[in-house]
């Protein structure tokens, strides 16, 4: 039931312009469309909707009689009391997007309801209802918005070349073809289609045909209970945070909640850069505020911290696993790839990238087509449309999911060293170890920093160790700065195990050492912890955890040779780390090359 709604409601919702340039008009009509149910959804667009915008939907449609009723302001079949404003789980709510689009542009829509023969044909121009008659339509509505702004010439002024909102339309497109992927979209520009999506609930192959770039980071599924999608490998960042997604209840946002939490989630594994992600975060709505300006996309958690922690532990859970271990010589194997190899491999994802190219050749040469070309093109377009409407007729019986959920991703198992045959050990650092159907490189001393460095904070939070006595004490010198200054960091080493005294001249005596240590690595340690302690200043809790991170790197010796009972040693103390992935700084400790990358590389596959 379509109801206007009363006048204490209508002025909670915030006033103001809903349609501020074609992708706002767009995104009130997509939006429409998936809120009635729709299983295909087409978008085609002219002159970057600026002359020309139609959405097609085979939703539930709207009956004869309430086609006009759906054009007056605040009118909505959604909600219908201050309540229900909390706990918005449609998109649509405000109720005045089509009287919006209606009162500044021509407008035509048809729709038809599943149970009645015909359906109706309403035409609008600035509003004013110009005709209504019955028509035989397909079971839907389309909507067609043309010369938009033709009657506010102000409103014309503000918007960009046809390019760019044309490319602001696309993106926003390919944003809800991710998140619902079960829904088909088609997406026309100048008669031209940019892409058309399966609709068949398969997230992973919507992001490899919409966007390469995250795909090509690897995939790896994060399924958590409320926070799901994909993120990319530690070691395969962007330069930019533009690999980035976040939907809350379908929301395409930005937050810095969200962000925060995807970093913490590698746990210090990201060593430059951003991680690629696409993040699909269902929440109790009456927790988020959505009634703000519905062009922006900043969004405001009441309860932050939850938030924070549930996406950082999800993933987290995700990259602590097999799937997380960066790839190695990925990136040269793709660079060097002559060109005939290229061209033979003809994979679903070099189709992806070729397509996504076009969308940008497309967006630049926008400004050249002409008029007889889109004519033509048009054709064409109505043809495929038809086509793809026919296909999805078949589903149209489907139940109507607000939220589509990433296929039940199995979570990969944590790494098992117990699998890994050691096969050599090179250059003083590398080890070679043998898994199935891969090889792994570990960095000796990037192990060896995240043993010590797990070693080290289990023994400062631990902190009733008595010293071991060594039999011939040692001291350490530090510089004048560091001998000056406040000796909290001497009470840090005490709280470790270090039985360490002032012994004057910018030296200290050590007699006894923490147990878990040996006599070279503890000396290394203390020398480096307060050195460290020198350049911070101070510390607490936080700067401690720093410092331990740091002196890790002066207790590993450098360039030291390993035994091989030595390398089963470091394998076995790192296969019990918390984080075996990477060493305190973020950097791996190990990389994979499978057996393919390899054979890739001597173009046997
Ligand atoms: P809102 O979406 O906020 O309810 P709109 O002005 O966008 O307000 O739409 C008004 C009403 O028209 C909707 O509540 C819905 O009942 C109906 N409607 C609009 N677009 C469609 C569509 N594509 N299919 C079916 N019904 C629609
Ligand atoms: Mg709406």
């Amino acid at each position: 039931m379509i109801k206007v709604l009363d006048s204490f409601v209508a002025d909670k919702i915030a006033a103001g312009e809903v349609i501020e340039r074609p992708v706002s008009a767009v995104k009130e009509l997509v939006e429409n469309s998936i809120d009635a149910g729709a299983r295909t959804i087409i978008v085609e667009i002219r002159n970057g909707g600026k002359s020309y915008i139609r959405i097609t939907d085979d939703g539930c449609g709207i009956s004869f009689d309430e086609a006009e009723t759906a054009f007056l302001r605040h009118a909505t079949s959604k909600i219908s009391s201050i309540t229900d404003l909390d706990r918005i789980v449609s998109l649509g709510f405000r109720g005045e997007a089509l009287a919006s689009i209606a009162a500044v542009s021509r407008l035509t829509m048809v729709t038809r309801t599943a149970d009645s023969p015909s359906g109706a044909k309403l035409v609008l121009h600035g509003g004013q209802v110009v005709s209504k008659e019955r028509t035989g339509a397909n079971k839907g509505t389309t909507v067609i918005a043309e010369d938009l702004f033709y009657n506010t010439p102000a409103r014309r002024k503000f918007m960009k070349s046809d390019a760019r909102e044309a490319s602001s339309i696309i993106e926003l497109i390919q944003q809800y073809a991710v998140f619902y992927s079960d829904i088909r979209f088609m997406m026309i520009n100048n008669g031209q289609t940019l892409f058309s999506t399966a609709g068949d609930g398969d997230v992973s192959a919507v992001i490899k045909m919409l966007y390469p770039d995250i795909a090509r980071r690897g995939l790896i599924p994060v399924s958590d209970g409320s926070v799901t999608g994909f993120v990319s490998d530690p070691g395969s960042t962007m330069n930019t945070r533009k690999g980035q997604l976040f939907f809350v209840n379908g929301r395409l946002v930005s937050s810095n909640v969200i962000e925060k939490g995807l970093v913490e989630g590698y746990q210090g594994r990201i060593f430059s850069g951003f991680p690629a992600a696409v993040l699909f975060i269902d929440t109790d709505p009456s927790t988020v505020d959505v009634n703000i300006h519905p062009g922006k996309r900043e969004i405001r958690f009441l309860r932050q911290d939850e938030v924070r922690n549930a996406i950082s532990e999800a993933v987290r859970r995700a990259v602590m696993t097999d799937a997380g271990i960066p790839k190695g010589f990925v990136k040269n194997i793709e660079s060097s790839e002559p060109e005939s190899l290229n061209n033979n491999r003809g994979t679903v994802f070099e189709q992806q990238e070729s397509e996504q190219t076009s969308i940008r050749d497309f967006l630049s040469g926008l400004q050249r087509t002409d008029t007889a070309e889109t004519a033509e093109a048009e054709v064409k377009t109505e043809t495929e449309a038809a086509e793809i409407f026919e296909i999805a007729e078949v589903n149209t019986e489907d139940q109507y999911t607000a939220f589509s959920s990433v296929e039940n991703a199995a979570a990969p198992a944590p790494f098992d060293f117990s699998d890994l045959a050691f096969k050599g050990y090179v250059f003083n650092t590398y080890i070679i170890m043998q898994g199935k159907d891969e090889l792994y490189i570990f960095d000796q001393h990037a192990a060896h920093e995240r043993v010590f460095y797990e070693k080290f904070m289990r023994g400062y939070d631990n902190s009733s160790h008595a010293p071991q006595p060594l039999l011939t004490a040692f001291t350490i010198e530090v510089s004048p700065d560091v001998y000056s200054m406040d000796r909290d960091w001497l009470d840090d080493l005490r709280r470790m195990g270090y039985d360490i005294e002032d012994f004057g001249e910018r030296t200290f005596i050590i007699r006894g050492i923490p147990p878990y240590m040996e006599t070279g690595e503890a000396a290394g340690f203390a020398a480096g912890y307060a050195e460290a302690a020198g350049e911070t200043g101070g510390s607490n809790r936080t700067v401690i955890d720093k410092l331990i991170m740091r002196s890790c790197k002066s207790a590993v010796k450098a360039n030291d040779k390993l035994s091989e009972l030595e390398i089963s040693e470091l394998m076995e103390k790192l296969s019990r780390c918390d984080n075996p992935y990477s060493c305190p700084h973020g950097r791996p400790t190990f990389i994979r090359v499978t057996a393919y990358d390899i054979e890739r590389s001597f173009r046997r596959k």
